[in-house]
């Protein structure tokens, strides 16, 4: 265990995890929401510090990150616990109920990393999980996988307060954020959290240079309705026309037994987005065209299918037929 960063005690035992906006008050031998920060004689501590769940190296493009140095691959990490409770969760068996896995302390991590340091291989991804709520872990690796040349990547739900986002940012590459949807009541009914936090800390990762792209797990009748959409594209538009959406296809998973959302569903939630936002990609959808086009002329600039990608109409960050500059980073 270690304790606990953004925290305090507020009585006598008791303490109020300042981490994400639930703001868990927590009182001695209880655990917070997340269920991995726990109050031991009125000090916080997290239970998941340098505990693995699963490690891989994935394709970039499964994080999915399709506009960081597209093709390349990143050493993924990931521990048990979260702070949302979404009942489609498709990693639930590590987000909702593991309570343990291997040790890996953040020097370990950065071994790791050296050992498998290749030119295809950019840096370090916490993911699989929920990695707002390894935060310690994060931010003892993360400067150290930096200082050797390494991207760092995070793929999270986003919901973490303002002073510990801005407090990490420095020293993470690219955030893929999932906004599960764009009403509050999705987002409480659904995910038992609030979607205001989610959209600040879209806006705070922009207005910070990280590179950020989104996802959206379209799940059908809950949250895919035209309208809604629009408003979710239109917000992102608000902020950067350029930001990737990665629209995925829902299965039935854990606590939910409705039907996979239907591939209609998910191509016209391209072209409402597609109004708005030059790129939407839909994923979990194995026979969906994922190229990417120049928003500026239409060239073809990233072939994407089963065996790779390749990059015929780029030349550095530069579209090869009209020389605009697009905002791939390579
Ligand atoms: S990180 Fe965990 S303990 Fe802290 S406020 Fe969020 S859910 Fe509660």
């Amino acid at each position: 265990m270690k304790e606990a960063v953004f925290y305090e005690v507020i009585w006598d035992s008791l303490v109020q995890c300042r981490l994400c906006p639930h703001r868990c008050r927590i009182a001695d031998g209880k655990s917070g929401r997340c269920r991995v920060r726990k109050n031991v004689n009125g000090r916080l501590f997290t239970l998941n510090y340098g505990q693995i769940t699963a490690l891989n190296i994935d394709p970039i493009e499964k994080k999915p990150l399709y506009h960081f140095y597209p093709g390349s691959s990143i050493l993924s990490v990931g521990t048990f616990g979260c702070n949302f409770r979404c009942g489609f969760c498709q990693n639930y068996e590590i987000s909702q109920i593991a309570e343990t896995g291997e040790k890996l302390l953040p020097e370990d991590l950065v071994k790791l990393a050296q050992r498998y340091k290749s030119q295809e291989m950019i840096g370090v991804a916490y993911t699989y999980s929920e990695p707002v709520v390894w935060y310690e872990y994060i931010e003892a690796s993360a400067p150290l996988i930096k200082e050797l040349g390494f991207k760092t990547v995070l793929v999270t739900n986003g919901f973490i307060n303002k002073e510990p986002l801005k407090k990490i940012l420095p020293f993470i590459d690219a955030l893929n954020i999932d906004l599960k949807g764009i009403t509050e009541e999705y987002y409480r009914d659904i995910c038992q959290g609030s979607v205001t936090p989610v959209l600040e800390a879209i806006e705070t990762s922009k207005a910070f240079g990280a590179h950020v792209e989104i996802t959206t797990l379209l799940v059908p009748g809950l949250n895919d309705a035209p309208e809604q959409i629009e408003e979710l594209a239109k917000f992102l538009a608000n902020l950067d026309r350029d930001i990737p959406l990665h629209f995925s296809r829902y299965f039935p998973r854990y606590k939910f037994n409705l039907p996979p959302t239907p591939v209609e569903s998910l191509i016209r939630a391209r072209e409402i987005a597609g109004k708005y936002l030059n790129y939407v990609y839909l994923g979990n959808l194995p026979d969906a065209s994922n190229d990417t086009f120049c928003p500026h002329c239409g060239a073809l600039l990233i072939r994407r299918d089963y065996f790779g990608v390749d990059t015929p109409g780029l030349s550095g960050d530069t579209c090869r037929q009209c020389k605009n500059k697009v905002k791939i980073i390579l």
